[in-house]
């Protein structure tokens, strides 16, 4: 969205409340449908983009509503001054909460928030300086000089303000280098690590920035409804707003404000028509939540939003911004990277037995053996994906056995995948931007404040160029879904490049490619090679490789059985037995 259609949301949230003739009943709605939508925006970024479920959304809005209120109502402290005490609070609890359950995935994370949302409510609800059940009255609500705002309409334009707030933040993060790399963790993390995406700093991250945003709604909703107690705190209320967040769509921005529409009227609804049917006081609401859910998640699981927005159309990519910052490509001839005696066992299987071999600085060097010899494993030995259990990996003389791919990234490897992995969620072009990951420096806090754009404009032009390059700049702004397997192992190429690597691993990335798309990447990586970059090539297009590579390492069974110039091996009987004997 251009910037002014954000303004004339603000501008529609501040008129909006005061419509003649609307009903204040209406304007009491709007106003929690505004403070969840705030909460479910958080949860896009947390769920819907990061991939992790949290159900205790409502207990970190808890932190920031106690906080504000006790600071306000015991130390007298201004509204005002309680807001940034609400986010901090909510920061630490949520860094706190994060170092300890991050390191759960899946449903064992989830379980976790719940048991933070239950053990939260219960610290709501019994300790004395919160006041336990009956929790803290007399808030004393937001004033702008002088003016107290306690009509409902003005309540109603501040938590507006807040969610168009709240929503541009997350979409100038969602659009970062950190956006990226958030986006990258649902389906792209062995991707995202291989260009040196700390995944442990991503996902905090995303739980932090949640916690925030629930924070701020915390700090919203005590000073508008003057008054906290621990019931809108706890378990039942966060697994509402994880239902808005997947109703709406959780990858989507706009469905966290259709969820909260969508599950505020029909909670309204339902209270007002479930006591006649089943009796009053049964409370029968969850049970038809949960239905819900369920049925929602059968019928259109990702949520309501993507069926109702269109296409967005492509964007124009500028690519005369200043080149990124890269290391200097080491000096030609020079040792690029070694393995030494390398071993990788699965269980009683051995994939690699003894891998050695040097890679020169400027040299292209075909990796080949027949399926199983043990290539990609050992692609992965050498990039960090994998340990070795036996030998060495060294990169430019240092010894680098044991480092994380994000180490292995940092000292200038890249790497294409055999099996692509591109992250479905962004284009093509912002796929190749993931590259550059480690060539930015912008923080997520100078994302959200919109002050990475130089540095951005800087990453699409590396990342058109490096797309221009590889043959797919009119792919740019495709989905990474929509491209056949042999473009998508092209554009890991291009992401790879977008490193500023000095090191290239390539696995099999002429497979799938058409004769004319061969001789395209064959005049690439000669480029290259020219260049100075050093390449490690697996490929199983004979002639392709032979006519390509300065020397060979064959591999069969995990072993070196022969290593040459090309003409050599062709010749070499081992390797006509073990690999070539059907076609020679
Ligand atoms: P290549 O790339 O040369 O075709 P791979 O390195 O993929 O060979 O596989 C070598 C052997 O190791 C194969 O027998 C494969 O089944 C096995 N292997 C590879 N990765 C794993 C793994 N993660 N777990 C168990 N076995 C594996
Ligand atoms: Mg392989």
């Amino acid at each position: 969205m251009k910037p002014l259609h954000w303004l004339a949301l603000a501008a529609l949230a501040v008129l909006l409340p005061w419509l003649p003739g609307l009903p204040l009943f209406w304007v009491s709605l709007a106003c929690q449908i505004g403070i969840s939508a705030i909460i479910a925006t958080g949860l896009v970024v947390l769920t819907g983009v990061a991939g992790m479920t949290s159900f205790a959304q409502a207990s970190l809005m808890g932190i920031g509503a106690y906080a504000t209120a006790v600071l306000s109502t015991n130390y007298g402290l201004s509204p005002w001054l309680g807001l940034p005490a609400a986010l901090m609070a909510s920061l630490v609890v949520a860094l706190a909460m994060g170092a300890v359950t991050l390191r759960l995935s899946g449903h064992y994370l989830a379980l976790g928030t719940i048991a933070w949302s239950v053990s939260l409510y219960y610290l709501y609800a019994n300790l004395d300086i919160l006041g336990r059940n009956d929790g803290i009255s007399g808030i004393p609500p937001l004033s702008i000089a002088g003016w107290r705002l306690i009509d409902i309409r003005a309540s109603a334009v501040v938590i507006g303000l807040g969610l168009v707030g709240a929503m541009l933040t997350t979409r100038h993060l969602l659009d970062s280098r950190w956006g990226r790399a958030m986006r990258a963790l649902r389906g792209g993390a062995v991707a995202a690590a291989s260009v040196g995406v700390e995944l442990g700093q991503a996902r905090m991250l995303a739980f932090v920035y949640a916690a925030v945003l629930a924070g701020f709604a915390g700090w919203l909703f005590a000073h508008l409804q003057r008054a906290v107690n621990p019931t809108p705190f706890g378990l039942v209320a966060g697994i509402q707003y994880l239902l808005m967040a997947v109703v709406g769509g959780a990858a989507h921005l706009p469905g966290a404000l259709l969820g909260a529409i969508l599950v505020v009227l029909v909670n309204n609804a339902l209270q007002d028509w479930l006591p006649h049917l089943v009796g009053p006081g049964v409370n029968a609401e969850t049970v038809v939540f949960g239905l819900a859910l369920v049925l929602m998640l059968q019928a259109a699981p990702t949520g309501l939003w993507p069926l109702l927005a269109r296409k967005s159309k492509p964007r124009h990519h500028d690519v005369t911004a200043a080149a990124l910052p890269r290391t200097l490509m080491p000096a030609q001839g020079g040792v690029a990277l070694q393995a030494i005696n390398l071993q990788r066992r699965f269980g009683g299987l051995v994939a690699v037995a003894d891998l050695s071999f040097t890679l020169y600085q400027g040299e292209l060097l075909g990796l080949i053996g027949p399926n199983g010899a043990g290539k990609s494993t050992s692609f992965n030995l050498l990039s960090g994906v994998t340990q070795p259990n036996h030998g060495r990996v060294e990169l430019g003389g240092r010894d680098m056995t044991g480092s994380s791919p994000q180490d292995m990234a940092r000292c200038g490897i890249a790497r294409s995948f055999q099996h692509a992995k591109l992250v479905q969620s962004l284009t093509v072009i912002e796929n190749v931007a993931l590259g550059t990951h480690l060539r930015g420096a912008a923080s997520p806090v100078a994302a959200v404040l919109r002050r990475d754009r130089a540095e951005e404009a800087r990453i699409f032009a590396e990342a058109a160029i490096q797309l221009e390059r590889c043959g797919l700049a009119d792919l740019a702004d495709a989905s990474a879904t929509e491209l056949a397997l042999g473009q998508q192992r092209i554009v890991e190429i291009a992401r790879a490049l977008a490193a500023g690597p000095s090191v290239l691993l390539l696995d099999e990335p002429a497979a799938g490619l058409r004769h004319a798309e061969k001789q395209a990447l064959a005049a690439l990586l000669r480029q290259l090679r020219a260049e100075g970059m050093a390449i490690l090539l697996v490929e199983h297009d004979m002639e392709f490789v032979m006519s390509l590579a300065d020397r060979l390492v064959v591999m069969d069974f995990g072993t070196v059985i022969a290593e040459g110039r090309p003409q050599d091996v062709r010749r070499n009987p081992a390797v006509i037995e073990a690999y070539l004997g059907g076609v020679a």
